[in-house]
């Protein structure tokens, strides 16, 4: 039900979790979050309060300057540690958040299903990771493996992927709130389903429309639109109470 995002921050796990406890107002029944460290993507997840995703944590803290988290609000599977957020494709190159429902999953699943690909959990959404690693798998870059993805899903999201070796995160949005913030003193963003996710970092903000695709990475921020075209979105500093 929620989405966070943090992009070039010297702390991604700190930053995504308070992201997460300022998304809890929406409501949800389990969390997660991946980071991209040296040694790869890391994802700690589960079902139930955020006060035990961060017991979780505190156990084993992985640090990282970029990352996603998710407040989950099931629509396709029960609240199990399984079916939380991010979910990740087989060799784990890439992990996905994501809101809405993907109306077109059963399909997609018995395609990658029979082509190899293993699910392990009952969620729409874990069609999202599969489908990038298919693409990439077939020699796409991410960017082009993340593009032929979200041409392919019917239904509603606002989703975020993190791929293993870079420190760039992609976006998409239909019929899903997705918004980003900027702090352009120190070149970090964020990515959220709502702009208290991350005001307590920033108060710039940008608004995605329907049909935008986002590429963030430390510094440097780019909007295109389905057919790769550039798009432009104000920044505007909003006023919170
Ligand atoms: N449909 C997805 C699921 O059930 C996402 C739900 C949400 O927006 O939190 O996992």
């Amino acid at each position: 039900c929620g989405i966070i995002a943090t992009i070039g921050s010297d702390d991604a796990v700190g930053e995504l979790l308070t992201g997460l406890e300022n998304l809890e107002y929406r409501g949800y029944d389990s969390a997660g979050i991946a980071v991209q460290n040296g040694t790869g993507i890391k994802v700690r997840k589960k079902a139930g309060k955020i006060s035990e995703l961060k017991d979780t944590i505190a156990a084993d803290v992985p640090n990282g300057e970029v990352g996603i988290g998710h407040t989950r609000w099931s629509t396709h599977g029960p609240p199990t540690d399984a079916n939380a957020h991010p979910h990740t494709s087989e060799t784990e190159r890439v992990a996905v958040v994501h809101n809405g429902i993907i109306e077109n999953y059963e399909r997609l699943r018995e395609q990658l299903a029979a082509e190899g690909y293993e699910f392990h959990s009952e969620t729409d959404t874990e069609v999202i990771p599969h489908l990038v690693e298919h693409h990439l798998d077939h020699g796409m870059t991410v960017e082009g493996a993340f593009r032929a993805t979200v041409d392919e899903l019917e239904g509603s999201y606002a989703v975020a992927v993190l791929a293993h070796g870079t420190d760039t995160v992609y976006a998409a949005r239909q019929d899903s709130p997705l918004v980003v913030g900027v702090d352009e003193d120190t070149g970090q963003y964020y990515l959220a389903s709502d702009v208290p996710a991350f005001l307590d970092f920033t108060d710039r903000v940008m608004y995605i429309e329907d049909g935008d695709f986002v590429r963030v990475t430390p510094g440097e921020i780019e909007l295109t639109d389905r057919d790769g075209e550039a798009v432009t979105r104000d920044v505007e500093t909003v006023e919170w109470n």
